[in-house]
């Protein structure tokens, strides 16, 4: 896999080639500001070499990344006075992704924003959930 995919917005955005609102970089990782924000202060981060998605992505550039959106996480907290924050990566369509270059949304949380689960807590099934951990087990 090349470093760059040249169809990739975000390997454009990495490259300076479309404009982003730049909050953090180092040597292996940009971070950019979201611009259809969750909430205030919601930023992405990604790798500066392509990769896909959670499963192609190598697993130095994983942890790079991983960091750094923990730092943005600390830094929302620090300045934007976020009394929480969510991370979250997106792995296929199916799973909401829509930019094919691996990213972690870094949204700040605040007491009184308007998100929500996007699931409803339930009790599941006990032997299902047994039966469906044994095929996941390795
Ligand atoms: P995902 O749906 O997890 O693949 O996330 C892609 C994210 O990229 C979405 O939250 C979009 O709002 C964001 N996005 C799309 N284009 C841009 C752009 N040019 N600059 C910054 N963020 C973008
Ligand atoms: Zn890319």
């Amino acid at each position: 896999m090349p470093d760059r995919d040249p169809d990739c917005l975000f390997c454009k955005i990495v490259a300076g080639e479309i404009p982003s609102t730049r909050v953090a970089e180092d040597e292996h990782t940009v971070a950019f500001m979201d611009i259809n924000p969750a909430t205030r202060g919601h930023a992405l981060v990604v790798p500066r070499r392509h990769s896909a998605d959670l499963l192609e992505i190598g697993d130095d550039d994983l942890a790079a990344t991983t960091a750094m959106a923990r730092r943005v996480a600390a830094r929302a907290k620090d300045v934007l006075g976020a009394d929480g924050v969510n991370l979250l990566n997106c792995c296929g369509a199916a799973a909401w992704q829509t930019v094919f270059h691996f990213h972690i949304h870094v949204v700040p949380r605040y007491a009184d924003d308007p998100l929500r689960l996007p699931w409803i807590p339930a009790p599941g099934d006990s032997d299902a959930i047994a039966a469906t951990g044994a095929e996941l087990a390795f």
